[in-house]
C-alpha cells in the first residue's frame, strides 16, 4: 500500500476575483492511495475566504500523519473510525474532506461497488445543475443568461451587493425577459440590516428563489428581525463557518448552502443535513473551485444529501483551463449526471503528468 501526495496549480480562464483579491489559479492537494488493483482518490483544496487553514498547513499536517493515516488504511478501516482520526487529531477541515473522500473512494472500490451506493440507500442519478452570470455589465449579463438557457440551465445565480440600484435595474430586465427562469442571489454580506430589509423589499416581486448572507452581521437577532420585514426566502453559506451559532439562525432561513471542501468531515455534512430537514430548510451542495476529484465526490453527496428538486453548485470545471478531468463528460443539458468512477480513473491517468511536479515527499 502507498500513499502519494501532489500539490497542483491550475490556472482560471479568467482571473478570479473577490471583493478583495484576485486569483489566476487554483492551487490544492490531490491524495492517491495504491493497494494492488485499487487506486482511491482524495483533494484537499482549503478555499479562501471561506477556509481557515491554508494549503501550507494542510500539507504540513499531512506530512505530520502521513504515517498514521496509512496504518488506518491499513487497519479495520470505516468512515466511523476516520470520524475518530480527525476529531482526536484536530485534522484541517480540507484535509478532513480529503480523507473522507479517499477512505469512501477505497472501500466502495474493495466491495465493487460505486460511491453513491456505498454511502447512500437511495439517490437521483441526474441533478439540476445552476448557472452563474456576473451582474451590472449591460449586455454582457444578458448574453451570459442566453447561453446558459440554450446550454439547458433553467436556475441562474448572480452575485450582488456592489452598487444596488443598478442592479435592481438589472434584474428587472432579466425577469421581465425571462420570467421562467429561476434566479437566486448571493449578496456575500453585503448590507447592514437596514440596508438588508430595504433592498429584500425591493426584490420581494422578482420571484427570487433566495438571498444568500444578505447580512454583514449574521447574528441570530439580526436574521430574525431581517425575517420578520421580508418575505423574500434567506440562505446561510459562509456563516456556517464563521459564526458560532450559525445553528439558532435555521428556524428563520430557507435554505442553507453547503460546501463539503470547507466544511469538512462527512459526519458534519451528516448532520449539517438532519438539521436543514428538521427546519424544513432546502439543502444546497456546491462545489469550491477545486479539481475534478473534489467535485466529483460533492456530486456524490449532493445526490445523496441536496434537495432533489433545486439546482446546485456544481458547475465550476469550466472555469479551470487545466484538470484531472473535465466535467463536460457528465455535465449536460443543466444537469450533472453520477461519473461512471472507473471512466474518471481513465481521464484521471491521462492528466496525471498535470500533478506529477507537484509530488511531496511523505
Ligand atoms: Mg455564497
Amino acid at each position: 500500500m502507498k500513499l502519494n501526495a501532489y500539490t497542483y496549480a491550475f490556472p482560471f480562464k479568467e482571473p478570479f476575483q473577490t471583493s478583495s483579491e484576485t486569483f489566476t489559479e487554483r492551487r490544492g492537494l490531490v491524495l492517491e492511495l495504491k493497494d494492488g488493483e485499487i487506486e482511491a482518490l482524495g483533494e484537499a483544496a482549503p478555499l479562501h475566504g471561506f477556509s481557515a487553514e491554508t494549503l501550507d498547513e494542510v500539507v504540513q499536517q499531512l506530512k505530520t500523519f502521513s504515517s498514521e493515516i496509512i496504518e488506518l488504511f491499513q487497519k479495520a478501516l470505516s468512515l466511523d473510525a476516520m470520524q475518530v482520526f480527525h476529531r482526536k487529531n484536530n485534522i484541517y477541515p480540507s484535509l478532513q474532506f480529503a480523507l473522507d473522500t479517499l477512505v469512501v473512494d477505497f472501500l466502495s472500490q474493495r466491495a465493487g461497488t460505486t460511491a453513491q451506493d456505498f454511502l447512500f440507500d437511495d439517490y437521483s442519478d441526474k441533478l439540476q445543475v445552476n448557472g452563474i452570470a456576473p451582474i451590472s455589465k449591460g449586455e454582457k449579463t444578458l448574453k451570459r443568461i442566453e447561453e446558459l438557457i440554450d446550454k439547458g440551465y433553467s436556475t441562474v445565480k448572480i452575485k450582488i451587493g456592489q452598487a444596488f440600484e443598478n442592479e435592481l435595474e438589472e434584474l428587472r430586465r432579466i425577469r421581465s425577459l425571462y420570467p421562467d427562469l429561476k434566479l437566486r442571489l448571493d449578496a456575500n454580506r453585503a448590507w447592514d440590516l437596514e440596508e438588508a430589509v430595504s433592498n429584500l423589499s425591493k426584490l420581494e416581486s422578482l420571484d427570487i428563489e433566495y438571498c444568500e448572507e444578505p447580512l454583514a452581521k449574521a447574528t441570530v437577532e439580526n436574521y430574525k428581525k431581517l425575517q420578520k420585514k421580508t418575505r423574500l426566502p434567506l440562505a446561510l453559506d459562509e456563516s456556517l463557518v464563521k459564526i458560532r451559532d450559525w445553528e439558532s439562525i435555521m428556524p428563520v432561513i430557507s435554505a442553507v448552502i453547503v460546501k463539503p471542501m470547507v466544511l469538512g468531515a462527512l459526519s458534519k455534512l451528516f448532520a449539517t443535513n438532519r438539521l436543514a430537514n428538521n427546519h424544513g430548510n432546502k439543502v444546497i451542495y456546491t462545489t469550491s473551485l477545486e479539481s475534478g476529484i473534489g467535485r466529483t465526490m460533492t456530486v456524490i453527496l449532493a445526490a445523496g444529501l441536496g434537495n432533489r428538486d433545486s439546482a446546485h453548485g456544481l458547475s465550476t470545471g469550466s472555469l479551470l483551463t487545466m484538470d484531472v478531468w473535465n466535467d463536460g463528460t457528465y455535465i449536460n443539458n443543466g444537469s450533472v449526471s453520477l461519473p461512471d468512477r472507473s471512466e474518471l480513473g481513465e481521464r484521471y491517468h491521462s492528466n496525471h503528468k498535470y500533478l506529477e511536479p507537484g509530488q511531496i515527499d511523505l
